[in-house]
């Protein structure tokens, strides 16, 4: 099947996002003390779908909350009364608009876990409604190294519509899914016009051509994979990860990172039990009723992360657990970089 594309201006650009906010529920990045998160919004006027990469969140919370009530209930000498909790709301009908390729390239990877021995259906509700409008970026963050991993950036199928700045000054709007390609149908592209492959290919190719060129960090993930795989033991995880200070922000940030803790809050009789945010570089991540802690040292933790990240998950899935966006390196607060972590590991043991 075929897709559509359109062609625009800036200022068609503009119309298109605030004809979808004018007639879909929308979310887009918001600005708040300097960085953005993704918000519901009305109006462009309250966000920036070209919000700066190393300043905006990911959009993990919008299918994997930070925190949510799981269940509401009664415990007393009689028993325990359990009730649901209200509705879903982020599994309405929605479109997210804004969306780096990393972010949504990481809903591809954390589509597999959530389809595995366990489907968890709030995950699936709230992927199969959403619309996620992917604009690729112009220029790589300091910290970016997506173009390294395993996937194919520039024909990038993880979005439903694809937004690129042409390098002939025009805007390309193209649907990747039927999801898109309804959407784009209705009138919210009363702005622009339809255009031909043709007319369109040879513009984001040469847009792509500037984008890779502007990588400072290069990867080679085959040989990462295949080094850390043999290298379990090796003392070098104890070096790399000697100045962390376990805040799990790294993880908490990532787009692809999805442990979580169940926990209880009760006041007298009644309580709610909520599944939050979790992290492997939490000490107590792994500690056993019985006081026991397989992972007491925080460099076995941060040997668990990378090797989740770049050899268990591509085990068991058979892709990185990273997407390359660099949001654990910007937020880390000792300047930790898992772009150094796995290239040092994997170097050092070589040469032991
Ligand atoms: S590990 Fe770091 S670079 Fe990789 S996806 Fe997570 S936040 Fe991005
Ligand atoms: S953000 Fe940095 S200091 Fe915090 S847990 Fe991650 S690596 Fe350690």
């Amino acid at each position: 099947m075929s897709f559509s594309t359109f062609v625009t201006d800036k200022a068609g650009l503009q119309k298109f996002y605030e004809a979808i906010m004018a007639s879909q529920e929308t979310y887009a990045p918001v600005e708040k003390f300097g960085k953005f998160d993704f918000k519901r919004v009305s109006a462009l006027a309250e966000c920036d779908p070209e919000s700066p990469i190393a300043k905006t969140m990911s959009i993990k919370p919008l299918f994997f909350p930070r925190t949510a009530k799981v269940m509401k209930f009664v415990a007393t000498s009689a028993g325990t009364d359990v009730s649901e909790v209200d509705e879903d709301p982020l599994a309405v009908k929605r479109v997210i608009l804004g969306v780096k390729h990393c972010d949504a390239r990481s809903l591809q990877v954390l589509d597999k876990v959530y389809n595995w021995d366990y489907i968890d259906t709030d995950y699936q509700n709230r992927r199969q409604n959403t619309v996620i409008i992917s604009t690729r970026c112009d220029k790589a963050d300091t910290h970016c190294f997506c173009t390294s991993l395993d996937y194919d950036v520039e024909n990038l199928d993880a979005m439903d519509i694809l937004v690129v700045h042409g390098t002939d000054g025009k805007e390309y709007i193209k649907a990747r899914t039927e999801k898109g390609n309804e959407l784009l149908s209705s009138d919210v592209t009363r702005h622009a016009s339809p255009v031909t492959e043709e007319i369109t290919a040879p513009v984001l190719k040469s847009q792509y051509a500037s984008f890779a060129a502007s990588f400072r960090l290069k990867m080679n993930y085959k040989e990462v994979n295949e080094k850390l795989s043999k290298i379990f033991d090796t003392p070098e995880f104890e070096n790399v990860s000697g100045n962390c200070v376990s805040c799990n922000t790294c993880a908490f940030v990532c787009p692809t990172c999805h442990c979580f803790k169940i926990s209880d809050e009760k006041i007298k009789d009644t309580g709610v039990r909520y599944k939050s945010y979790d992290s492997c570089n939490n000490g107590y991540f792994t500690l056993m009723a019985g006081g026991h802690n397989p992972r007491p040292a925080k460099y076995r933790r941060w040997r668990q992360r990378a090797m989740h990240k770049f050899v268990y998950y591509k085990e068991r899935f058979g892709e990185n657990l990273c997407v390359g966006c660099g949001k654990c390196t910007i937020s880390c607060p000792v300047n930790i970089s898992i772009f150094e972590v796995v290239n040092q590991v994997s170097a050092a043991a070589m040469q032991e």
